[in-house]
């Protein structure tokens, strides 16, 4: 066995099926001891209460290869414990900590074939993902569940480097004071899509989301959190219960305080501060930071300083001491990079 023989650099981020996948079931208040498996399908009954009442959620991660060639995954042990705070609070039974992490291990392991070469931009992404299994038509949760991880290898995330995007206020709302904006729950996304469509349709790339109760308030994008950078160089995040906490925002504070001596600040960001700000970029484990180059509320244009050619500098400081710290050419923190093999 050998690399798959794969054009890692152009593969986009679509599904590819790859060798295994781990799954593990719960029946009768326990989870068995999970297994990997080659069968990519699903198979069960129509009135599953995933189907009927979306009871899901889900993870993210990526695993890569290092510059010394050993394959890793970054902080997943934030992941299980976020998987464990989205399992409660949709009423499912939680996947261990030790377990998840030891999943996630043998299932890279296993599909290592597919773990794109260090310098190649491409990764190996990761959805871990549980749902309740069994028939439910009364509104209540599921008796069942099943918890599963599949791997699909993603090309660079920047072909031909991180060039600005054009954001749009969104009319819509993402999530409601006291509601579900903090765990990751497919839910989130369902009512997201109609509102990214129209998005896309009006010539934006993405959605700013505002606070829903007075939408004075920056929250979010549909699966990014922001960071802004102010004219003195503090790192700014929006602060609120119902922003999901991004474990790429969380590490990109750390980095700023720690590794390059810039000042931080996590408090909520009122909208009309933007004009303000002289970076602004989305953070996500696909992208890891993303620049916003413009902001566009109702015709109103906001132009960030950094421009619409490159990322700011200091979101470029930020990309690269992070990115290096996940590729092993800058030492990571304890604990942060999870070695597989
Ligand atoms: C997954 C997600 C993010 C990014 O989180 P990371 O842990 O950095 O990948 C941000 N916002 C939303 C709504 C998300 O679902």
């Amino acid at each position: 066995m050998g690399k798959k023989n794969i054009d890692w650099a152009n593969i986009g981020f679509g599904y590819i099926k790859t060798d295994y996948r781990y799954v593990s079931n719960y029946k009768n208040g326990a989870w068995d001891e999970g297994a990997l498996i080659t069968d990519d399908t699903i198979n069960l009954s129509e009135c599953a209460c995933v189907f009927q009442y979306a009871q899901t959620c889900f993870e993210g991660l990526k695993a890569y290869t290092t510059e010394d060639g050993h394959i890793v995954t970054f902080r997943p042990d934030l992941n299980a414990e976020r998987m464990m705070d989205s399992a409660a609070r949709l009423e499912m039974p939680q996947f261990p900590k030790e377990r998840f992490i030891d999943a996630i291990t043998k299932v890279v392991a296993a599909n290592a074939d597919y773990v794109p070469p260090y310098g190649s931009g491409a990764t190996l992404y990761i959805r871990p993902f549980m749902f309740g299994s069994d028939a439910i038509i009364g509104v209540k949760p599921a008796n069942e569940y099943q918890f599963r991880v599949f791997t699909t290898p993603v090309g660079p995330y920047f072909k031909g480097g991180a060039k600005p995007i054009t954001i749009c206020v969104s009319d819509y709302d993402r999530a409601a004071p006291h509601g579900t904006g903090h765990v990751k729950a497919g839910l989130n996304y369902a009512m997201s899509l109609h509102a990214i469509m129209e998005a896309h349709r009006n010539g934006f790339d993405e959605n700013m989301y505002l606070d829903a109760a007075t939408r004075t308030h920056v929250e979010e994008t549909g699966g990014a959190n922001f960071i802004f950078v102010t004219k003195d160089n503090t790192v700014v995040t929006p602060k609120s219960d119902s922003i999901l906490p991004s474990i790429t925002r969380r590490s990109i504070l750390y980095v700023a305080e720690h590794y390059l001596g810039l000042k931080t600040e996590e408090r909520p960001v009122a909208f009309d501060e933007i004009k303000d700000f002289a970076e602004c970029g989305l953070c996500g484990t696909a992208a890891v930071v993303s620049p916003v180059g413009k902001i566009v509320d109702h015709g109103r244009e906001i132009c960030l300083p950094s421009g619409m050619e490159k990322m700011g500098p200091v979101t470029q400081k930020l990309y690269d001491t992070l990115t290096g710290i996940q590729m092993g050419h800058i030492e990571a923190p304890e604990g942060w990079i999870h070695v597989i093999k």
